[in-house]
Order: structure tokens, then C-alpha cells, then sequence
């Protein structure tokens, strides 16, 4: 399976916390040259078309782009005829002629940045849009028939209390979704959060009661359904992201746009996120990625997966028994951080609130 990611980098405001490639754009051309630029990175690579099996469009915020813009851009895409087909909405720009433009490109799910429905809470991030609104967007694309909704919620926000979280999973129930991807939120540099940290004006939550906050996450979405199946990711009726389990399992996939990050044909690649560089000639940089290097990547990011990897598999494929080639994997299968099931490596319960240091082992 292989995947294209396609890189809006505009937002009406800036969220607190976010280190992502974005800007408020000057004005709408700068839109429209952008898109411009997109469009002939995307024809460079027509040649993949038949191969591409997930587009996924993000940002940014890709739903701020007006009805004809993203006509334009969905139109860029048209040689590709994915499986499986995201672009990500924040609620406040949504409106039912986009839905319908979406629908009528073959967009076949949605993926709605909500972050938290407590609005002190939204406001605090400083994002914009109210909890009626994600409600009706919700409704609208089941109206549409377009089932497949992934929410982002994030946890561990300054002041969110353990009822706060629990609200929030309550909401998430009852917009019977099929996907949810849940997030700690970490503090970034160059956000404007860092800088009040800096200046003392911003307090992490404690380890302990983020790590109770996850629990319950992980507990209340299995007994909503839910199968947690990524260390941040829960889906109902197996409607895993397909695009994000390309990432998690080391295959194929083109980046394009300002700062898109891609890997394919063993070649990781980076593009410019200055704009006039972009607009100039999109790659920073194409890196050959070498065994020793594949290896690593698929044995950290495979380990996200609650399902672990395959050792058969990764023997096969590189040539290695896995447990020779890292000894310190022992050291933290003593401590019940990993195991081996099934032939398959995988985090344990306890493991997986401290993947990094498991991850650690193979760096
Ligand atoms: S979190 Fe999303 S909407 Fe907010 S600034 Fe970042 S990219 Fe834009």
C-alpha cells in the first residue's frame, strides 16, 4: 500500500500549543499561488497514480480554504483514486457546501479537530469553534453518508480536570463516531505556550495524574467499542486510519507541499517550509535510508501498533534475529515493559505508558 499526504499549511488562528508547519495567510492569493505550486508538485508525481491507496489531506487547516479553492485543489487529485480518502476539518469552517464538494470527490472520511468539548478549555487553546457546531458537522456528514469520522481529542491540558475528560469521552459516545485519535498535549518550542513557560506562566500536568488520564481514555473507549489499536488511536468496526498505518508499518508514501515529509522507494524526503523556497522548487532534501536504518524505523514505529510486530517477519525482511541484535531488550522484557506473543513483539499494558524507554533500545 502506498500513500500521498498533501500539506495545507494556512489557519485562521494559531492554536497555543501547535509547532506544525502553518501561517495566517497575507490574503487569498497567497492561497491561490500556493495551490498553484501544489498542483504542479502533485503532476510530478502522476507516475505513482495507479499505486496510491490513501490521500490524506491535512494541515493546517485545510476546511479554511474557500468552496472554489478546494475545488481547485481537490481537482489537482483527481488522477489518484484512493481507498481511503481523510482531509481534516476544523468545525468552524465546515459548512454544508463543502461537505457536499468533499462527497462528490470520492472523500470518504473526515477527520475533525475538536481537541476538548469544554469551551473554557477550547478557549484557553485558542481555538474557535463551539460545541453546537461539532454536533452539527457531525450530523451533516451522516447525512451525506460520509460514516467514517476520526475526532482528535487531547488530554492533559493546564487545568482540565479528570470530569472535564470525562465529558469529553461522554460527547464522544454519543456521536457515535468510528475513530478517535487521542493525544497528550506536549509542550513545543515556538509555540506560545513555550513562551509562557518561559516566563512562568504555564504548568504542566503532573506525570501521575496524565497518566491517569490516559486510562481512562484507553478504558472508556473500549467500553464504548472503541479497539485501541495504536498507542494514540481507537477505531470501531476496524476503521483504522489506513494512511497513519502506512507510517506505523514503514510503507510507501509521497509528501507534497510546504514542509511535507515523505518515504518511498527507500528515500525519506523534505520538503522546504519557507514558502518562496517552496515556491521556488519544492525538496529540501531526499536521504537514502539504509537497512540499518529501515530497521529501526519499522521497530519503533511498528511498536505503536498495539498488534506489535511480526519477529518472523522483520527476520525475514532484514535478515536478523531481533532479540540478538538488541540484548537490551531483554532487560526490558524483565521489566514487563515488552513481550512476545504470538510471535509478535508488542508493548505491554504497562509498557505502553512508557513506550520511549522501549523505544529507546533500538536507537
Ligand atoms: S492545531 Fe491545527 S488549527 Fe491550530 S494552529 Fe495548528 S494546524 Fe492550525
Amino acid at each position: 500500500m502506498k500513500g500521498l499526504y498533501v500539506h495545507i499549511p494556512f489557519c485562521e488562528h494559531i492554536c497555543h500549543y501547535c509547532d506544525f508547519v502553518k501561517r495566517v495567510p497575507k490574503d487569498q492569493q497567497m492561497i491561490d499561488t500556493y495551490l498553484a505550486a501544489l498542483r504542479k508538485e502533485i503532476e510530478s508525481y502522476h507516475a505513482h497514480a495507479t499505486t496510491i491507496e490513501t490521500i490524506y489531506i491535512g494541515g493546517g487547516t485545510p476546511s479554511m480554504l474557500s468552496l472554489n479553492q478546494l475545488d481547485y485543489l481537490l481537482k489537482s487529485l483527481k488522477e489518484f483514486h484512493p481507498i481511503e480518502y481523510t482531509i481534516e476539518v476544523n468545525p468552524e469552517s465546515y459548512t454544508e457546501d463543502k461537505g457536499l464538494l468533499f462527497k462528490s470527490y470520492g472523500i470518504n472520511r473526515i477527520s475533525l479537530g475538536v481537541q476538548t468539548f469544554n469551551e473554557k478549555l477550547l478557549n484557553y487553546l485558542n481555538r474557535k469553534h463551539t460545541n453546537r457546531k461539532v454536533y452539527d458537522v457531525v450530523k451533516h456528514l451522516k447525512r451525506i453518508g460520509i460514516e467514517r469520522i476520526s475526532i482528535d481529542l487531547i488530554y492533559a491540558i493546564p487545568g482540565q480536570t479528570i470530569q472535564d475528560l470525562k465529558d469529553d469521552l461522554k460527547h464522544i459516545e454519543i456521536l457515535d463516531i468510528t475513530h478517535v485519535s487521542c493525544y497528550s498535549l506536549i509542550l513545543e518550542e515556538k509555540t506560545y505556550f513555550y513562551h509562557q513557560y518561559l516566563r512562568g506562566k504555564f504548568e504542566q500536568m503532573d506525570e501521575d495524574t496524565e497518566a491517569l488520564m490516559y486510562k481512562m481514555v484507553m478504558d472508556e473507549l473500549k467500553k464504548q467499542g472503541f479497539d485501541h489499536y495504536e498507542i494514540s488511536n481507537y477505531a470501531k468496526q476496524n476503521h483504522v486510519s489506513l494512511h497513519n498505518l502506512i507510517y506505523w508499518t514503514l510503507g510507501d508514501y509521497i509528501g507534497v507541499g510546504l514542509g511535507a515529509h515523505g518515504f518511498f522507494d527507500s528515500y525519506r524526503t523534505l520538503n522546504h517550509k519557507s514558502l518562496p523556497k517552496y515556491l521556488e522548487s519544492p525538496l529540501e532534501k531526499k536521504e537514502y535510508q539504509n537497512e540499518e536504518i529501515k530497521l529501526q524505523d519499522e521497530l519503533i514505529f511498528g511498536l505503536r501498533k498495539t498488534s506489535g510486530i511480526s519477529l518472523d517477519d522483520i527476520s525475514k525482511k532484514y535478515d536478523v534475529d531481533v532479540l540478538i541484535k538488541f540484548p537490551k531488550l531483554q532487560e526490558k522484557m524483565d521489566l514487563n515493559l515488552v513481550t512476545i506473543e504470538n510471535g509478535h513483539l508488542k508493548l505491554t499494558e504497562k509498557g505502553i505508558f512508557l513506550g520511549n524507554q522501549v523505544f529507546m533500545v533500538f536507537i
